[in-house]
């Protein structure tokens, strides 16, 4: 007898596409100071694509909504996106320069980052093309880096077309109301958590974030993960043990892969430690969305 295999999930993300330009120095420059960096590296990210990335190689189907520029970053950004399998037909090209990422790291691993959004800010509602791929998702995911009016056309578009809304919410800021209404899961790591509830300790904030959420995770870093929902008892998650070599993209790294098995339907313990182990391998790796593990590695790793 064959087993059938499920079609796997599909996922649309609408979100910010970056190319990162990071510059090692000994240490950052003053206002007016010119310093000789040791290494220079272009590292396509943004929040958008790389959870879209993580999504992919969990196994989902997925869509790209969003836009890069008309300057030679745009083609580099959409390849790099394909690379791993995601669909960037609906990923538009806008006049003007791709968004980019500033970023300066010293030797004790500090850093300091200037964004400039360029195509993203062009991404002010959805196409009906866009519209039609949230409709026949299983799940949207979003986060802050667009300008909060796609966000929130984004939000509405999954709530009409009854898919799953995941939002994380960064770079932290206020939300408007309108906006947490239309979300299922709110996806804040401890800091994040700790800015929309007001309350430090992380139980806490997701007991007040659960007034305006029906569901919520919180990140804890190396102590993993608490998923609290309205009526039910949290949920604690450990993080994998491993050698943190790079933690960059770890929160997208989670995101997008809990995103996968929940639209799988699995349970959400499983779902959290399969998107733990996930992370965990892309922390244990140097790179971005280059390091995060492809779905035969979490398998690999979760049993
Ligand atoms: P963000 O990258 O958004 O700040 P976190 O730092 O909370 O998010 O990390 C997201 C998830 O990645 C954690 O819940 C955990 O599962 C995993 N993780 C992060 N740092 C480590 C680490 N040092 N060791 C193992 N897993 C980690």
């Amino acid at each position: 007898m064959t087993r059938s295999t499920p079609a796997p999930p599909r996922i649309a993300v609408l979100g910010s596409t970056n190319m990162d330009l990071v510059a090692y120095v000994p240490r950052a420059p003053r206002l007016g100071e010119t310093v000789t960096g040791r290494a220079f590296r272009t590292v396509p990210g943004g929040k958008g694509a790389n959870q879209a990335v993580a999504a992919a190689r969990a196994g989902a189907r997925v869509s790209m909504l969003g836009a890069v520029g008309s300057d030679d970053l745009g083609p580099r950004l959409r390849a790099a996106l394909a690379e791993s399998g995601v669909d960037t037909t609906l990923l538009r090209t806008a006049d003007g320069p791709s968004g980019t990422a500033h970023i300066v790291v010293d030797d004790d691993g500090g850093n300091a980052i200037v964004v400039v959004p360029g195509a993203n800010a062009s991404v002010t509602g959805l196409t009906p093309e866009d519209e039609a791929r949230i409709a026949a998702a299983d799940a949207l995911l979003l986060q802050l880096e667009l300008p909060l009016d796609a966000v929130i056309a984004g939000a509405r578009a999954a709530r009409r077309h009854g898919v799953r809304t995941v939002l994380t919410p960064a770079p932290a800021r206020p939300l408007p109301r309108e906006l947490l209404a239309l979300v299922d899961l709110l996806v804040p790591n401890e800091h994040e958590a700790n800015a929309l509830s007001g309350a430090a300790d992380p139980r806490a904030a997701a007991d007040g974030l659960l007034r305006d959420v029906p569901e919520v995770v919180v990140t804890l870093g190396a102590a993993g993960s608490l998923y609290a929902a309205r009526g039910a008892r949290p949920v604690t998650v450990p993080s994998r043990p491993v050698r943190a070599v790079d933690t960059t993209a770890a929160g997208d790294t989670f995101t997008g892969a809990l995103a996968v098995a929940l639209a799988e339907g699995r349970p959400v313990p499983d779902a959290l430690a399969w998107a733990s182990a996930a992370a965990a391998l892309s922390v244990g790796r140097a790179g971005a969305s280059s390091s995060m593990p492809y779905r035969e590695e979490i398998d690999a790793l979760t049993g």
